[in-house]
């Protein structure tokens, strides 16, 4: 938003009274005096001050939650605790939802927000956000695996996905573990994906998506506010 609209919408003064502290070199941004009154601005990510005045504009709130198993990635379900009932009474809004889903028995990272537009822009297809998953598999995965999850992987259906990068930790005869990365979200694809080559999953935990990296300080069942330099690499 530009700087002489957001001062107004903050209630500041008006349009003439906000163009005068601008004028008058009261108005900073990040410590810098800022007498370009178009200039984009955003209140969460920047520290703007008009005198020693902090401008708090409302804004979203975004969270990381690693998820525990157990817990329905929905706002709200009958049978199931919900991701949603996780959230503090403190720290709840109206319309907050997780961005994109985990199954039931799936940990880790999920973005919850009040912003419906990120949701939408983080699940669009074609901006094939990176999500990286750890994967236990049943059996052992080979170097055959990783070629076929490169190529794309078919399911049975005749659905193809995207090449995905299969990277393997440890195997043995009868438990693998491994990285997976995707770019896509169809539903149950990563257990799908390696149900193609035969293997069933009986570990999953996602580690990170887009810029986000789960905070392994966090354990399952809590989770913080996007730090700034999260918000900058995320908006
Ligand atoms: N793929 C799955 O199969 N399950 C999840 O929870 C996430 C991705």
């Amino acid at each position: 938003m530009r700087l002489d609209k957001l001062l107004e919408q903050e209630k500041i003064g008006s349009k003439r009274k906000v163009k005068a502290l601008i004028r008058s070199k009261q108005v900073t941004v990040d410590g810098q005096v800022m007498m370009d009154e178009s200039l984009n601005v955003d209140a969460a990510l920047q520290d703007i001050f008009v005198g020693d005045k902090k401008i708090q504009q409302q804004t979203h709130v975004y969270y990381m939650l690693n998820k525990p198993q157990g817990v329905v990635t929905a706002v709200k379900d009958a049978q199931y605790q919900t991701v949603i009932d996780l959230i503090k009474t403190s720290d709840q809004r109206a319309g907050l939802y997780p961005i994109g889903r985990l199954d039931r028995d799936t940990e880790g990272l999920l973005l919850i927000t009040d912003n419906g537009q990120l949701g939408y822009q983080l699940l669009l297809p074609h901006k094939k956000v990176s999500k990286r998953y750890e994967v236990i598999v049943n059996e052992q995965l080979t170097s055959r695996d990783c070629e076929a999850f490169a190529e794309g992987i078919v399911f049975s259906d005749g659905k193809r996905c995207k090449p995905a990068e299969l990277i393997i930790l440890s195997s043995t005869e009868n438990k693998s573990n491994a990285y997976l990365d995707i770019t896509e979200g169809k539903f149950h694809q990563v257990k799908k994906m390696f149900l193609s080559v035969g293997k069933k999953v009986i570990y999953l935990k996602r580690l990170s998506m887009g810029p986000i990296q789960l905070d392994q300080t966090l354990d399952l069942g809590e989770y913080r506010s996007l730090n700034k330099e999260e918000l900058q690499a995320l908006l």
